[in-house]
This record gives structure tokens, C-alpha cells and sequence, in this order.
């Protein structure tokens, strides 16, 4: 099945047959052009590291004070409507051909961003994987990997234990929750690696990711990640 739904645009013309996945008005592509433009974007300035709000765009206070394994963080939107719609639909229902439109945003919001050795989606467990019969973040990861001309590998890591799902959680228990989460299946030493995922929210999840890919021996990890919750106030 995945096979056939390399061609997004393609897809998507045949899934959506020509009207907006958001407001159903027409549309060449999947959304029309002002669901895309009022699309949550996260304007600058923002902590290079964990993408919240930071005057200037220096490392944030909470960066500073919890020296989270990542060295970096790229989001495109916010984790708001209609951004959590979309995330929500490419996730849980199936609807793969958001995954194309919603890396090309996550694309511009890299700009101009450092080569990367790897660029590895979060795993899901393999019984996660069964469940849901795709993995949402490597839908993400690879039409990114291909526009960056950059080596995909959804090997190199594995989720060895899956949790009760993260959303479930309270904000303060989600770091204890996927400790011993992720194991690597090879060494990496030296790599700059970017790590795809749909929703970045406290970050214990990539932080745990963060961790084992460095304790493989990677240099530099970046997350990159289509919509980041931004803290309640
Ligand atoms: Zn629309
Ligand atoms: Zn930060």
C-alpha cells in the first residue's frame, strides 16, 4: 500500500478531487492558497534549540537549565488549529497525503539549514506499527529526505518499549515514561542527524531519542518537526 503513495500530488488530486482538505472550497492542491497562508507558522524569534519563543533568538532559560540531548530544533507551525487538524488526520486517520504538503512546509522553515549525515523518523514500536500500518513521522521523512538529497534510515534506531502514549500523560511524568524508549542498531560515530517527527510537546520524547543516538556516537541532533506545542501560560 505505502508504494503507491510515494506521489502525493497525485494522490491528492484523486483523494480530494480538487477541494480544500480545510475549508472543502476549491483548490489546486491540497489546501487552498488562504487555508495555506493563515496556516499557525512560528515566527522568529526562537530558541535555536528547543524552537520556543526566546527574545533575540538566544538559547532559552529552560535550555539552558535542563541541557536537553538535542542540539537543535526546526518547527514550521504551531501545534494550534488547523495545524493540529491536519497532524491529527495524517496520524490517526490515515490520510498519508497530508505528509507531502506538510514536509514542504517543514522544508521552508529549514531554509538554508547544515547538511545532514542521517535523517531517521522517530520509530514506533513494532507493534504500534501494526496497529496504525504506517509510521506517520518516516510519511514526513522521506519526501524530505529526498528534496534535501540526504540518506534516510529508519533502521538505524528502534523503539524497544512503548508506553502508554504520551498524549495520555501529564506534562511531568512524559520523561519517565519513555526512558529506555530507543535503541540503536548501529554505531554513528561523528553523524550530524536530523530526526523527523509530527508533533514536538515537552520534548521528553526526543530528548530520549536525542540521548541514544548520541550514546551511538552521533555528534549533532537536530529535530525537525512539523508542529510544536507551545506551553500552556
Ligand atoms: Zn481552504
Ligand atoms: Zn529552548
Amino acid at each position: 500500500m505505502l508504494h503507491g503513495l510515494r506521489n502525493g500530488t497525485k494522490l491528492a488530486s484523486l483523494v480530494f478531487g480538487g477541494s480544500c482538505f480545510l475549508c472543502r472550497g476549491a483548490a489546486r492542491e491540497i489546501l487552498c492558497e488562504d487555508c495555506e497562508r493563515e496556516l499557525p507558522r512560528l515566527a522568529p524569534p526562537r530558541c535555536p534549540r528547543c524552537a520556543l519563543a526566546s527574545p533575540a533568538g538566544a538559547v532559552c532559560g529552560r535550555c539552558l537549565a535542563e541541557g536537553p540531548r538535542y542540539d537543535a530544533t526546526v518547527a514550521a507551525l504551531a501545534y494550534e488549529f488547523p495545524a493540529d487538524a491536519l497532524v491529527h488526520a495524517l496520524k490517526f486517520r490515515g490520510e498519508l497525503a497530508l505528509a507531502p504538503l506538510l514536509a514542504q512546509l517543514l522544508l521552508r522553515a529549514l531554509g538554508r539549514s547544515a547538511p545532514v549525515d542521517l535523517v531517521v523518523p522517530v520509530p514506533l514500536s513494532a507493534r504500534r506499527l501494526r496497529e496504525r500500518g504506517y509510521n506517520q513521522a518516516l510519511e514526513l521523512a522521506r519526501p524530505l529526505a529526498a528534496a534535501l538529497g540526504a540518506p534516510l534510515d529508519f533502521a538505524v534506531c528502534e523503539r524497544v518499549r512503548e508506553a502508554p502514549p504520551q498524549s495520555d500523560l501529564p506534562w511531568a511524568e512524559r520523561a519517565r515514561n519513555v526512558r529506555g524508549a530507543f535503541r540503536c542498531t548501529r554505531a554513528l560515530p561523528g553523524a550530524s542527524v536530523a530526526v523527523v517527527d509530527d508533533v514536538m510537546t515537552t520534548g521528553a520524547t526526543l530528548d530520549e531519542l536525542a540521548g541514544a543516538l548520541k550514546a551511538a556516537g552521533a555528534a549533532h541532533v537536530a529535530n525537525w518537526v512539523v508542529a510544536r506545542t507551545l506551553p500552556p501560560d
